[in-house]
């Protein structure tokens, strides 16, 4: 189907948000009266510019408080009225938004509302103009879609019908029945179809509508029930979102309109209207890639908890460091960037890693180049929204672009050990049959920037086919932290995606983590702490506190408090876990799993939080 947007969805003045908006491929816009108003362009340039870009303009909007009103008062509403359908017409919209009244001086009289509607329809229809009637969650008399409908059945005439809305449905029902009457609205009727999602919250309907929509699939409303009832009433207009949002009025234009139109590719995929390339879920972790302008810190930290330095990129400064099956690759290459070492790609274990990438580019996400020199072995990646690059790979399987073949065996560390390079692969398995050693990567955590933490969750589930489990806030000392989990079936792929406070100076703000996991994290810390690492101390308080709620077997909360451990436990089973201190903007978790237990600790959280914000990162 056709997509639009309206204006006021994107940042910026009106001719940025419509390159915006052509650019990420929409068909058409609502202009919002506002965003005219404001522009210095004529509605003769401003038409000029859509028909450049290769917009139609599909509404313009809206027009308020016109029916069921005293008799002077609707003179004055048409005069009104004509003095928009000239503007209309210079700017070449032919459909008009009018939403149901709120006015005080508005009557509860359908009649009376069916009345001046025929009336308005009248006047637009001189002018080639078409009204589209649109119910208000919190319209003064009229706030419901059958309504709104009823009154323009009555009124009757070919100029006017309805719009519908589905923030303005949803925000009032959440039953699937309510919806059923879509399907019996005379489809050359619904002139007009404005989507919206929105989380499910407990507040104010209006200052729902005005601060918190979203685009479909980052809210909680099933916009796709809506949309099969749209399609079953025969509706042909365009799909368009409408959403007023206190984060996309502040974000770059361009980006939002992109994850717009991907949520309308998502949406329409959905219900059948479209099949682009189907999801390859990953099926695990391959690595996770530190760029770092300083080799020793890092490695370090990476001896410490027991990894082993295995291979050299054969033509980068990238080395690959092993423990069992997690792989972390440390890149001090050019891409090490000034502001410290930090979380900057992730590969994910494919079945079809081209596959993968067909589905990506084909929800637009950013493809990357699959080589970055002759040599390198090619493979497909895209950019997440946060930037972070996401490599779709295969790790030893026959058949596939092996990631690990454009590294070559390191030589051993220390000059004092044997000549001959130990094969990597027996030193893995060595150090993996240790007690307390790290088996693979539980979780990544990656902090978005502020503005796009619902595009986070939507690209990760969409393009990456992940599920994505309930946001979660959290308290940090100085802001709160929201954090959304995507993951597959099996929690073999786990990232955890959180948004800090407001954007400050500090990295700690903006941290990353990478949770290892073990069998045995005792062992793990005294190994660590023996090694020369050190652990986050956490406070005294949070140890009472764990004793008060959960009862343990006799020195182990002795131990926890020893070694920083924090403990967690939901209905099937627990999870124990504990930090190393942060270098640039990246720490890392060790985390005991039980099989059953499905959280990150999001309880220990804050306690965690704070305890980082006392003890600043060491470099
Ligand atoms: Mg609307
Ligand atoms: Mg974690």
């Amino acid at each position: 189907m056709r997509t639009s947007i309206a204006t006021v969805c994107l940042s910026g003045a009106l001719t940025e948000k419509l390159t915006a908006a052509a650019r990420a491929g929409f068909d058409g816009v609502e202009v919002f009266e506002n965003d005219l108003l404001a522009s210095p362009l004529t509605p003769e340039e401003i038409r000029a510019r859509c028909a450049d870009l290769g917009l139609s303009i599909d509404l313009y909007q809206p027009m308020r408080d016109i029916e069921a009103v005293p008799p002077d008062e609707f003179r004055h509403n048409l005069r009104r009225a004509e003095h928009k359908f000239r503007l209309m017409q210079r700017l070449g919209a032919d459909t008009v938004l009018v939403c149901s009244s709120v006015s005080p001086l508005a009557v509860d009289d359908d009649a009376l509302a069916a009345f001046h509607l025929r009336r308005l329809a009248e006047l637009a229809d001189g002018y080639g103009i078409r009204v589209a009637y649109e119910a208000l969650a919190w319209g003064r008399h009229v706030s419901t879609y059958d309504h709104a409908w009823r009154i323009v059945e009555a009124a009757d005439h070919p100029a006017l019908g309805t719009c519908l809305d589905s923030f303005h449905i949803l925000a009032r029902t959440s039953d699937p029945r309510d919806l059923e009457g879509i399907a019996e609205i005379p489809g050359e009727k619904i002139f007009f179809l404005q989507l919206a999602d929105a989380p499910l919250m407990a507040m104010d309907v209006l200052q729902w509508s005005r601060h918190y929509r979203c685009f479909p699939g980052q809210g909680g409303f099933d916009i796709p029930g809506l949309l099969r009832q749209v399609i079953k009433a025969g509706y042909q207009g365009p799909l368009s979102l409408e959403v007023f949002n206190d984060v996309f009025r502040q974000a770059e234009a361009g980006p939002t309109a992109v994850d717009a139109q991907r949520s309308l590719l998502v949406l329409q995929e959905s219900v059948g209207l479209s099949a682009p390339p189907a999801p390859v879920v990953p099926t695990g972790i391959a690595f996770a890639e530190l760029v770092s302008p300083d080799v020793e810190p890092v490695s370090e930290l990476l001896e410490a908890l027991g990894f082993t330095r295995t291979a050299r990129h054969r033509g980068k400064p990238v080395d690959l460091w092993q423990q069992g099956e997690a792989r972390v690759l440390l890149n001090t290459g050019p891409g090490a960037r000034r502001d410290g070492t930090q979380l900057a790609a992730v590969g994910l274990e494919s079945p079809d890693p081209a596959g993968a990438a067909k589905r990506a580019e084909a929800l637009l996400a950013p493809v990357l180049p699959r080589r970055r020199t002759p040599e390198d072995v090619p493979l497909d990646a895209v950019a997440a929204p946060d930037g972070t690059e996401l490599f779709f790979c295969a790790t030893g399987r026959p058949g596939l672009p092996d990631w690990t073949s454009d590294f070559v065996p390191a030589e051993p560390a220390k000059p004092a050990e044997p000549a001959e390079p130990v094969p990597s692969a027996e030193l893995v398995e060595h150090a993996a049959s240790t007690p307390g050693a790290l088996h693979r990567i539980d979780h990544l955590a990656l902090t978005q920037p502020w503005h796009q933490f619902d595009e986070a969750a939507l690209f990760h589930r969409s393009v990456l086919g992940l599920g994505a489990l309930e946001s979660v806030d959290v308290a940090d000392p100085y802001g709160l932290l929201r954090s959304r989990a995507v993951t597959n079936a099996d929690g073999s792929v786990r990232i955890a995606l959180g948004v800090g406070p407001a954007p400050s100076a500090d990295d700690g703000d903006r941290a990353q983590h990478i949770a290892l996991a073990t069998d045995d994290l005792v062992s793990a810390a005294r190994r660590f702490r023996a090694a020369g690492g050190r652990l986050l101390t956490i406070p005294a308080n949070y140890y009472d506190d764990l004793a008060a709620r959960y009862e343990f077997a006799d020195g182990e909360l002795d131990t926890f408090r020893e070694l920083g451990i924090l403990y967690d436990r939901d209905a099937d089973g627990a999870f124990r876990h504990c930090y190393t201190e942060t270098i640039g903007r990246v720490f890392f978790e060790l985390v005991q799993r039980d099989a059953g237990y499905r959280g990150y600790g999001a309880q220990n959280a804050p306690v965690r939080l704070a305890a980082q914000h006392v003890r600043r990162p060491v470099r």
